[in-house]
Formats: C-alpha cells, structure tokens, sequence
C-alpha cells in the first residue's frame, strides 16, 4: 500500500531535474537584474493565491526570493501551481521585474524584485513540517533538536554555521601564512589525561583493550614536535565524558595549535593575530594589536575568578587586613573577607537583595552581608558590629560614598572568590553595566601549577600534566605544591574562556619529576605514558601550544545563546542525539564480536550494594 504521502507525491507530479541548472540563489537578485531571464530552485516558504495571481517566496539558505504566477503570462506555469504547498522543492524559470508601485519590500534583499514565472519543476513534495520555518518562531528545543534539517532551514540557523565555515577558513587562512601545517591525529586511542571522563571503543581484535576517543590531540601534538615538524594546527574533534552544564558539549571542536622553539610571549602573539583575523575576516571588526594580560593572582584578586569580564569595573576589593579585630566574628575568624562596591547600589530592594544572597550560595556562600551607604547613616544587619576604624578603614579600601551598597563575603578564599567573583558577574547584567558590541579579549598567566583535588585528597594539574612549571616553581614542585606556577595561560573574551594552553615540559627528568608530584608511581608513570616519557628522551624540543573552543568563540561571534546553536547536529544536556535516536542498544552478535556482555540490571544492583 503506497503511503498517504506516496499517492500525494504520485499526483502533484514531480519532475526530474533534467538539464536545469540554477543561475541565481534566492538571496541575490536585485533592480540591476531587471529584465534578466533566471532559474532559481528552493523551498517554498509561503503560497499566496491572490485572485488570478498567486505568488510564492522561494527561500535556500541564502535569502527568499518573491515568484508571482500569472494567468496572463504564463497561463500553463499559472494552472499547475495550485498544487504548491509550504516546503515543497521548486525549481523556477522566469524574469526579473521590478515589484509594483507600493509592493517593494525594504526588509529584504530581493525585496525590490519578483520574479515572473514562465515554466517551473515540482521537484519533490514536503509533508507538513513539525514547526514553522522562521528565526521568530521559537519551538521547544528538543522539538529543534529531533527535526534537525527542519530547523537548519531556519535562516539564523544557516546564517550561524555559514559563519562557523567561515572562521574555520580564515583559521586555515591565517595559520597557513604562518607556516602551520594541518596535520591530523588519530581518534582511536590512547587515554589522554586533560582531566575528564574518557569515552571508551572496545577493540573487536583484541578482546578486554579500549581504545579512548581523544580528550585533545595533547600527547600527538607534543609527538609531532619532537617528530620535528615545527608548527602543527588542527580544527580537531575532541570528547569528555562530562555531565553537561549549560555550555558543554561531549564532543566539541578545538583549533588546535603547538609550535616549536617557543615561548609564552610568541604562543601569544601567534594566537592574537589568530583573533584579529578572525574577527577581521568574519565580522570586519578591528581588534587591538596586542591584548591586555593579568596574571592569574591579580585576576582572582580584583575579580575573583580566572575568566574575568573586563568590560566592566566593579572590582573586589580585600578587607581581610582591616577587619581582622573586628567585633562582627564572622569577618574576625575568617581566612579572608572581601568586599564588592556597586556603585548606585543603595536602591536595591530588600527581595533583590535576597535573590543575590540565595545566587551566592550556589558557590558554597551561607549568605550574603551587605550595607547600604547613606549619608551618616551606615544601613544594614551587621553595621553595628563594626567599629569606626573598621568603617574608616573599609571606606577607604573599597572607595565607598552615599548611594552604593557593598556586599561583602567571609570564608575559604575559593568561596569568596567564586561567590563574589559570580555575583559581579550577575551584577553586571542586571545593571545594564555592559556596553554593546564591545569585545574584551584578556590573557590570564602564571596560573597555580596544580590545584587541590578535595575529593581525590591530593593535588592535580591545573592544566594538564605536560605543562611546564615556571623557572622558579621548578625546586618547590614537590616540596610546596600549592605555592608552583605554571607557564600556562588562558585567553579570555568578554568573560568566557576561549582558549588555554602552556609552554610544555620537553625533558623526561622535570615529566618525571611531575608525574612523581601528581602521585604516580614510576611503574604507574611508565604504564600510562611510558611511549612519551620516551619520546622525551629523542631530542625533545622545547615547545608549547594552545586550543580554543572553536564552538565556543563561534556562538560569541554570532551572539548566540547556546553552543548548540552554532553545531550542525548537537546533543542534549543527557548527551542524546534525538534525531538519530544515539546512544542505542546494538544487537547481542555485536557485543559478542567485541567479546563483551551486558551485566544483568538486578545483578547490577546487587553489586552496586556491595560495591
Ligand atoms: N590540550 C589542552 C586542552 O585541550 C590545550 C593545550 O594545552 O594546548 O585544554
């Protein structure tokens, strides 16, 4: 039985496409096309009968171009297009004329023009797609997400990954003038440590081994240094097994760049001339010749996190030192007190303020103090703990004057830091503090060498294990690890994090010392990364690299809201695909090749008791 869909195909009567061939898109004609005999082919946006006239606006992915049927002129072309609906596939012949007086449409590229049909194709049939096909309807995500190729024909959505093409290009541009080789690297292979989960493919040839899906070229890219070819880069696919927040992905792109016989200071400008063509190239935007840098200390310090938005002040301010007698226990006690000045701030509400201090204890804050700074009058719950020489004091160090409201947090610096450093953040939104179209690139450097894994018990790379310590943090590597830096640094843009690399270890002994550090053994070291660890002793030359987040700075530059927006086929926050229906059960024969076999799920639980 031929489907209800079938029997329409069957009687609108498509046509193949023969020797038709387009000779305009439908975002491209204009009154200089006047008069011009064209073939366009599309989709059809919207159908229109319009007494003896009917039109219809074609769209691809460049633009909609307006068609009009007319008795008059083409009686045959005119009787056949009643059959037209919403996305079926047109391929149309005809002239270009002028739209009548009054008609033209202003908003639209083509809007000057119609096209005059003479002949035209019904190339395929549509059934009644799931939504609209408009960047102003908004259906659910998931509904987007399970109809993929309907929502890619969104014009926004086109115009997002045409962008992303276009960036990619001019990566491949800017890095091939500067003598990068595109190389790529495998991805079946070995664990590599960036600190996530990895996704593991059973090997059918050797039964009970896994390869790893590369968590970053890191291990390959270092080889090909010591392999020596000088300057590597790729646009290369990278997977963590992560539980997903808002902005993550469990495959993401990196550009991905090392090159040889270098320093921090030409990693930096390499990737500065990386961003200015970019952003030259992409959205014609000139950006500085060189960026601003912070070390990672003044970063946390003045904005208490590592990816500080710049575009706006509202700096923290330390106040553990004049508080440290205070009356008020909770900042006498604490390991630090810091201070947030919004300017203007004394006008919040009361619930405002109480929707800030449950946003803090998100980052582990109990709440937040605040003071509203009137004239004579300090106003707030803890102001009358605080003797005179604190409020001099902490008026002073947060350069406070009536109208402002402070807000203050006393603990662990990483609470403070992270409570604060969020709240300003948000502050900055909600207060409209955030001029448009400004775009604040920001190197952060000189980051902690490793950082303190509570739930491990034990220090772990900051960045990853192959980053090199700085030259003073090579004695304390092992003695103090939470006083060594690394030569790593971060790239910034208006306060998210772009990109990060490191200039590297390149000798065995310091890798050793490092793994040594982390808490390998030797054998451990060895069993892991015993093929780098000797690679290290082949004339390792010194280098260094970095990745950005190609998904990442693609939705900025497109000022989407989701790095979703900007991949062609995303997953969703529970890493589903739901148009192909991945991850799914595979056949018991499969499993049995890869000499695997699915544990029962009551056994499951049983041992998940006694684990
Ligand atoms: N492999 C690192 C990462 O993916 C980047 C780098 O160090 O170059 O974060």
């Amino acid at each position: 039985m031929m489907s209800e869909h079938g029997q329409r195909e069957e009687k609108a009567g498509m046509q193949p496409l023969g020797d038709w061939r387009r000779s305009h898109t439908c975002g491209q004609l204009t009154l200089a096309d006047n008069g011009r005999e064209v073939c366009l082919m599309g989709w059809v946006q919207y159908r229109r009968d319009h007494g003896g006239l009917i039109f219809v606006d074609l769209r691809d992915r460049h633009g909609l171009t307006q068609a009009v049927f007319s008795p008059d002129i083409a009686p045959e072309a005119h009787a056949g297009a009643h059959v037209i609906r919403s996305e079926f596939v047109l391929a149309l012949r005809g002239r270009v004329r002028p739209r009548p007086e009054g008609m033209a449409n202003p908003g639209m590229p083509t809007g000057d023009v119609e096209v005059v049909v003479l002949d035209w194709k019904l190339l395929n049939t549509a059934k009644t797609p799931p939504f609209q096909i408009e960047d102003r309807i908004e259906a659910g995500e998931n509904l987007r997400l399970q109809w993929r190729y309907i929502d890619l024909r969104r014009p926004r959505m086109a115009a997002n990954l045409a962008l992303r093409s276009r960036m990619a290009l001019a990566v491949r541009q800017e890095l091939a003038d500067q003598g990068f080789l595109e190389i790529e690297t495998p991805i079946l292979t070995k664990s590599t440590p960036e600190g996530a989960r990895d996704f593991l493919v059973p090997s059918r040839l050797n039964h009970g081994d896994f390869y790893a899906l590369p968590q970053s070229p890191q291990l390959f890219k270092q080889l090909l240094m010591i392999a020596g070819l000088d300057r590597y880069f790729q646009i290369a696919r990278c997977f963590r097994d992560e539980d997903l927040r808002a902005d993550r992905q469990p495959e993401f792109t990196q550009i991905d760049i090392e090159m040889s016989f270098a320093d921090e200071n030409q990693v930096m400008d390499m990737a500065e001339a990386l961003m200015r063509r970019i952003f030259a190239d992409v959205l014609g935007v000139a950006l500085p010749r060189s960026f601003p840098r912070l070390t990672w200390e003044e970063a946390m310090l003045r904005y208490g996190l590592d990816k500080p938005d710049t575009r706006f002040g509202l700096e923290l301010v330390d106040i553990t030192g004049a508080v440290r007698q205070s009356g008020f226990k909770v900042f006498a006690a604490a390991p630090q007190v810091k201070a947030l000045r919004v300017p203007g701030g004394e006008s919040l509400s009361r619930k405002e303020i109480d929707d800030l201090t449950e946003f803090v204890k998100i980052y582990g804050a109990q709440g937040l103090a605040w003071i509203k700074i009137r004239e004579n009058e300090w106003q707030s719950p803890i102001a009358k703990f605080l003797s005179d020489e604190e409020k001099t004091a902490i008026t002073r160090l947060a350069g406070l004057v009536p109208g402002d409201i402070v807000f203050f947090q006393a603990g662990e610096p990483a609470m403070v830091n992270a409570s604060l450093g969020n709240l300003r953040a948000r502050l900055g939104v909600q207060l409209g503090l955030i001029p448009e179209n400004s775009w604040n690139f920001l190197w952060v450097t000189d980051f902690p060498l490793y950082e303190y894994d509570g739930e491990a018990k034990r220090f772990v790379a900051c960045h990853h294990p192959f980053t090199a310590p700085s030259a003073a943090s090579l004695e304390c590597m092992a003695t103090d690890p939470a006083a060594a830096k690394a030569r790593a640094y971060d790239l910034i843009l208006n306060g998210n994090e772009v990109g990060g690399g490191s200039i590297r270890i390149h000798t065995a002994a310091i890798q050793r010392r490092m793994f040594a550090a982390l808490g390998f053994s030797e054998a451990a070291a060895e069993e892991e990364f015993g093929f780098f660890m000797q690679a290290l002793e082949y004339g390792a030359p010194p280098h260094g690299g970095i990745a950005f987040g190609l998904d990442r700075l693609a939705m900025l530059l497109c000022g989407a809201a989701s790095i979703r927006d900007v991949i062609a086929f995303p997953k969703t926050q529970k890493a589903t695909d739901l148009l192909s229906g991945a991850p799914a059960p595979v056949a018991a024969g499969q499993l049995r090749e890869l000499g695997l076999r699915l544990r029962e799920t009551a056994r499951d639980e049983d041992m998940g008791a006694s684990d």
